[in-house]
C-alpha cells in the first residue's frame, strides 16, 4: 500500500506515487493441458502437436493440435454436414437464439476469458476486460438481432447462405476476431471452419466450450489449431464457399491469387499505415490522449493503428513535448497486472520484426526517443517509442511495424495533409484532430482509408462497417455491410 503522509497540519497526500501491483488472478481459468481440435461438436485427437506459450513469461502454457490437410478436411466435411442436417434451413428466429446464448454465456465468463487472453496473448488485462471481451460480446448480440431479419436487409433480393465459410484470424485481437467472423456467417445460417493464428489458440480453444454450453448443434462451428499450413490447407480445400481472412497483406495476396477462379468468395482485412493528423486548432491534450491510445494500445498490434503521426508545424515543438511527457508515465509489464498500460509483444519472431524495423529508423537518420522503463527480464519486450525527424521516405513511414512504435512528420497545409496521409500502399483507417467540423468532412472525403475517426481513434462498434482500399483489403466486417460477404443472392 501506499504510505500516506500525515504529518503536521498539511491535507495528507502520498508519500510515494508509485502503483502498487494490481494482479488479476489466473486462478480463474481452467487449463488442460493438452488441447484437440473441435470437430463436430468432438475433440479429434491431434496427430501433430506443438506447446503454446505466455509471451509474458514464455512458459509453456498447454500443448495443442496442429492440424493436418487430413483434419481439414473432417473439419470441413463436419461443417457441410451441419450446413444440409439443418442449419441452413433453420428459421432466423432459431439462429439467433443461438447467437443471444452464446453472447450471454461470453459476459457471464468475460472475466475467465479475458485473463486468458492476456495470458496467452501478452495484452494487458484492462484492455481484454474492457475492450476485447464486451466487443465480441456485443457482436454476437448485434449478429442475432439481424438473423430473422435478412429479408429486410436486402428487400427482394432473395438472401440464402453461402455454405460453409473457412475463417482464418490473427494474434492481435484473438477471441474479437473470432466474434468478427463467427456471428455474421451464423447469423446469415452458414456453418464454420475458423483457424485461429499459431501463438493465440486458447480462447478459440475455451470458446468450444461456450458453444457446447450453448447446445449450438454439433459441426456448426469446428476449431482446428495450427500454423499457416492448416490454413493453406483450409484455403485450398475444394468443400469451403468462402475464405474469410485476416492478417499480413503478404498472405493475404498469396490466398488471393490462390483463389483466382475458383469462385469461392472471399474478404481480406490486412494491414495498415494509418495517419493520425493533428491540425493546430485541435483540443491538444486531448488528441495526446489520442495519440497514445491510437498507437500503444494492445502495443500497436493493430492493423488500424495511428503509426503514422502528421502534426502541424506550427503545433510541433508543444506537441512533441507533451507526447514525450505522457511516454514516461506509461507502464510497460506484465499483462495480467490492472495496472499495466503496455503488455508483452506477442511473440518472438514479431519482436524482432520490431527491432528490426527500429534499428532501419535509426539507420535511416530519424531521432528516437523511449522513456526510461525497466522491461521485464523474461519475455518479449519492446519499449513505447517515439520517432522524430522522419521522412516520408523512411521504412518506418511507409511499412507496418505492428508494435509500439511512432513515426512522426509533419505538414503546414490541408492539402499537404491529404498528399501524405494517402501516400502508401494500405488504406484502412484514418484520424483527424481539429475543431473545425466542415475540415474534418472535407478530411474524411479526401483521406483514402475505410475508417476515419475524428478527434477520436480505435473506437469500434458491431453497428460500423470496418475494411480498407488499396493493400489493406476488399469487403467489410460488422454493421449490414459485413452480413453481404455472408450471403448468396438467388433474387
Ligand atoms: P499472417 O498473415 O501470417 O497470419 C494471419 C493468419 O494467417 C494466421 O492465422 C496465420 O497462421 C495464417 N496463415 C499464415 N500463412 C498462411 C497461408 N499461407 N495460408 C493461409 N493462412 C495462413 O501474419 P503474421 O502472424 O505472420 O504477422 C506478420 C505481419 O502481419 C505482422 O507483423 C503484421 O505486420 C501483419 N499482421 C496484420 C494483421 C492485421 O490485423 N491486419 C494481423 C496480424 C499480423 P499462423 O499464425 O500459424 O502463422
Amino acid at each position: 500500500m501506499t504510505e500516506i503522509d500525515r504529518t503536521g497540519d498539511r491535507a495528507p497526500a502520498p508519500a510515494d506515487w508509485t502503483y502498487a501491483p494490481a494482479p488479476e488472478s489466473r486462478d480463474v481459468v481452467k487449463l488442460r493441458e493438452r488441447y484437440g481440435l473441435y470437430v463436430g461438436g468432438e475433440w479429434l485427437e491431434p496427430s501433430e502437436t506443438y506447446e503454446t506459450i505466455s509471451p509474458a513469461s514464455e512458459e509453456t502454457l498447454a500443448v495443442v493440435g496442429q492440424a493436418t490437410a487430413e483434419d481439414v478436411d473432417r473439419a470441413v466435411a463436419a461443417a457441410r454436414a451441419a450446413f444440409e442436417n439443418g442449419w441452413s434451413s433453420l428459421p432466423g428466429s432459431e439462429r439467433a437464439k443461438y447467437l443471444f446464448r452464446i453472447a450471454r454465456i461470453l459476459q457471464e465468463r468475460a472475466r475467465e476469458l479475458a485473463v486468458l487472453e492476456s495470458l496467452n496473448g501478452g495484452k494487458p488485462i484492462k484492455e481484454s476486460r474492457d475492450v476485447d471481451l464486451p466487443l465480441a460480446a456485443a457482436h454476437f448480440f448485434y449478429y442475432a438481432g439481424w438473423a430473422d431479419k435478412l429479408e429486410y436487409a436486402f428487400p427482394n433480393r432473395r438472401p440464402r447462405p453461402v455454405g460453409v465459410a473457412g475463417q482464418i484470424i490473427p494474434w492481435n485481437f484473438p477471441l474479437l476476431m473470432l466474434a468478427w467472423k463467427i456471428a455474421p456467417a451464423l447469423a446469415c445460417g452458414n456453418t464454420v471452419v475458423l483457424k485461429p493464428a499459431e501463438t493465440t489458440p486458447l480462447t478459440a480453444l475455451l470458446f468450444c466450450d461456450v458453444l457446447r454450453q450453448a447446445e449450438l448443434p454439433p459441426g456448426v462451428v469446428n476449431i482446428v489449431t495450427g500454423d499457416g499450413r492448416t490454413g493453406a490447407a483450409l484455403v485450398e480445400h475444394d468443400g469451403v464457399d468462402k475464405i474469410a481472412f485476416t492478417g499480413s497483406t503478404e498472405v493475404g495476396k498469396a490466398i488471393q491469387r490462390r483463389l483466382a477462379g475458383t469462385g469461392k468468395k472471399l474478404t481480406l482485412e490486412l494491414g495498415g499505415k494509418a495517419a493520425n493528423v493533428v491540425f493546430d486548432d485541435c483540443a491538444l491534450d486531448q488528441a495526446v490522449e489520442g495519440i497514445v491510445n491510437g498507437i500503444y494500445f494492445n502495443q500497436g498490434h493493430v492493423c488500424c493503428a495511428g503509426s503514422r503521426l502528421l502534426v502541424q508545424e506550427s503545433i510541433y515543438e508543444p506537441l512533441v513535448d507533451k507526447l514525450r511527457r505522457r511516454l514516461e508515465t506509461l507502464r510497460v509489464g506484465e499483462p495480467l497486472d490492472k495496472n499495466t498500460d503496455v503488455g508483452a509483444i506477442n511473440s518472438a519472431v514479431q519482436l524482432e520484426k520490431i527491432r528490426e524495423l527500429v534499428e532501419s529508423g535509426r539507420e535511416e537518420g530519424a531521432d528516437i526517443y523511449q522513456p526510461p522503463c525497466r522491461l521485464p527480464e523474461k519475455g518479449y519486450w519492446f519499449a513505447p517509442t517515439v520517432f522524430t525527424n522522419v521522412a516520408q521516405s523512411y521504412r518506418i513511414a511507409q511499412e507496418e511495424i505492428f508494435g509500439p512504435v511512432l513515426s512522426v512528420l509533419t505538414f503546414r497545409t490541408p492539402d499537404e495533409a491529404v498528399e501524405k496521409a494517402n501516400n502508401t500502399p494500405y488504406g484502412l483507417s484514418a484520424g483527424v484532430w481539429t475543431e473545425k467540423g466542415s475540415r474534418i468532412l472535407w478530411m474524411a472525403q479526401q483521406l483514402r482509408a475505410g475508417v476515419v475517426w475524428a478527434n477520436t481513434y480505435n473506437r469500434f462498434d458491431p453497428t460500423s462497417p470496418f475494411g480498407g482500399y488499396k493493400e489493406s483489403g476488399f469487403g467489410r466486417e460488422g454493421g449490414l455491410h459485413g452480413l453481404e460477404p455472408y450471403l448468396r443472392f438467388d433474387g
